[in-house]
């Protein structure tokens, strides 16, 4: 791979000067009650970026109730679904007019790459508000048949107060991602995006104040989760939270809705996800996808395609293709349109990263590439390949959450699907052969939320996605999102005006 050091971002891009760094409550920028502020770094530099306020248990009851009052009586939840369409697609609009400062707050914020962001990242998420946008009017319910005399139908009403606590790697889409179906649903709520990246949450809630949508119905505080974030699963007044984030934070969430008001909650979580290459495929087209499996956004994706099982026919010639590919891999600053991978997201991340990687070496793993940090400033990492990898070594069972690839070898179907279900995570799984029978046997017996036949990565707004077993529950995208934000009323009443029991 290419490290580039000592790069100048301002010879690409200016980067922009921090507008919003308040919490976002009643539709106003306000402090947090304790006057207290927290730093957002960039982790290109390690430098401070902004101070932003941190809200804590005190500032999540002030935005619960204006959330509360919007919903029981302002005019969000009331109003025809066509109007919340249209709000929402002005919101749309204004994401789309503010598409280069918003992708440099996630790069600077998040070390996510600029290009991706401008073509990729932040127009999908203009998307993701019309989807959802086009969904706010046609929310039905159905007429039943009963079985005796009496005519029935159910309404689907909108949850009420929503929680969304969301992670910062993504932090454009995991916002529009929870915010667009519960608004297109009728919901108010309160959104806490991670510590590490809320520069973004909070512009989109001044676009979308700026769009029309009433104050009081989207609210960011900023903040920590075990003080912010704890106090939204465990709050009374809040209907239903959806979190995306880590499994033992989800198990964390889940008890405090469990141990409050008894609120649903859906979950997605971690992954280790297989990634399964058979004979039959063109070696060098599957090595530039395997890469972009382990080492897309940093390796930074709970999707991530990071136990690569190669069948035995092509193994020796899939690591020399992958091993001449990564040399042309380039970490870097994320400005750089030349670069695919920026810096780890914090510290604490980059050193987790590295830790993972020195368990592979000492538990004797065989290193292809990377294995060492890239650069003296900044939380670069090396694009890292182990082979000789086992399925009980630590780098092949847990969720490293950066840029580092285990390969293993693989006989038969019959074998590979027992290896890759070998997991308690079920989120996602990449099948590549051009053999039908195989890929549908495969695609069958895999126990995960997605499954890509040769393709991965290849998520699309209409197509749900969520976790089997410990990467959670319930769906993010498509309709069944929306449906995630809806409850369903059963209305009966006799058909002739007779009492009826
Ligand atoms: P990651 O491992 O991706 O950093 P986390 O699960 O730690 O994911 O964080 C995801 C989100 O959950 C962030 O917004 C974080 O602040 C929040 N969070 C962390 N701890 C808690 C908690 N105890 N209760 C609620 N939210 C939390």
């Amino acid at each position: 791979m290419t490290v580039l050091s000592n790069d100048n971002p301002e010879a690409y891009v200016k980067i922009p000067k921090i507008k919003f760094t308040k919490l976002f409550i009643n539709g106003e920028f306000v402090d947090s009650v304790s006057g207290k502020t927290f730093e957002t770094v960039d982790p290109r530099t390690e430098e401070v970026i902004a101070r932003i306020a941190e809200g804590d248990k005190e500032d999540i009851d002030l935005a619960v109730k204006a959330a509360r009052d919007a919903f029981d009586h302002g005019p969000w939840p009331r109003m025809p679904g066509c109007e919340r369409r249209r709000l929402m697609l002005k919101f749309a609009d204004l994401i789309n007019e503010n598409v280069e400062e918003l992708a440099a707050l996630d790069t600077v914020d998040g070390g996510k790459l600029y290009s991706l962001g401008k073509i990729r990242d932040i127009p999908s998420s203009a998307e993701i508000i019309r989807y959802y946008a086009g969904a706010a009017d046609k929310i039905h319910g159905a007429t039943l048949k009963m079985s005796r005399d009496l005519q029935a139908y159910t309404l689907h009403e909108p949850v009420g107060v929503v929680g969304h606590i969301i992670p910062w790697n993504f932090p454009s889409q995991m916002f529009v991602m929870k915010v667009g179906p519960a608004l297109a649903a009728g919901c108010t709520m309160v959104v806490k995006p991670a510590e590490q990246t809320p520069l973004s949450a909070l512009y989109y809630a001044h676009l979308a104040k700026l769009a029309g949508i009433p104050d009081g119905v989207l609210n960011v505080i900023t903040g920590y989760g075990s003080t912010a974030g704890a106090a939204i699963s465990s709050h009374m007044d809040i209907d239903k939270v959806s979190f995306t984030g880590s499994t033992e934070v989800g198990r964390l969430v889940m008890q405090a809705a469990a141990a409050s008001n008894l609120k649903p909650v859906s979950l997605e979580l971690g992954g280790k996800s297989p990634f399964i290459i058979f004979d039959d495929v063109d070696v060098d087209k599957v090595a530039d996808l395997a890469l972009q499996g382990s080492f897309y956004n940093k390796g930074e994706i709970c999707v991530a395609g990071s136990r690569v099982f190669v069948q035995e026919g092509i193994y020796d010639k899939f690591l020399i293709k992958l091993a001449e590919k990564v040399k042309s891999w380039v970490v870097g600053d994320p400005f750089n349109p030349e670069v695919h991978q920026g810096p780890q997201v914090d510290k604490q991340q980059y050193d987790k990263i590295l830790s993972y990687i020195e368990h592979g070496k000492k538990g004797g793993a065989t290193l292809l590439s990377g294995g060492k940090p890239g650069g003296e400033k900044g939380y670069y990492i090396e694009p890292t390949i182990f082979t000789d990898v086992t399925d009980d070594m630590i780098i092949a069972k847990e969720e490293i959450f950066g840029p580092v690839m285990s390969v293993m070898k693989f006989k038969t179907v019959e074998e590979v699907i027992k290896r890759a279900n070998a997991t308690k995570y079920g989120l996602a799984a990449g099948i590549m052969t051009n053999d039908l029978n195989t890929a549908n046997t495969v695609s069958r017996s895999i126990r995960a939320g997605v499954i890509w036949i040769n393709c991965y990565f290849a998520f699309d707004r209409d197509l749900p996605y969520g976790g089997y077993k410990m990467s959670g529950f319930e769906r993010d995208f498509g309709l069944e999102a929306l449906n995630k934000y809806l409850q369903v009323k059963s209305v009966a009443t006799p058909i002739h005006n007779s009492p009826w029991l």
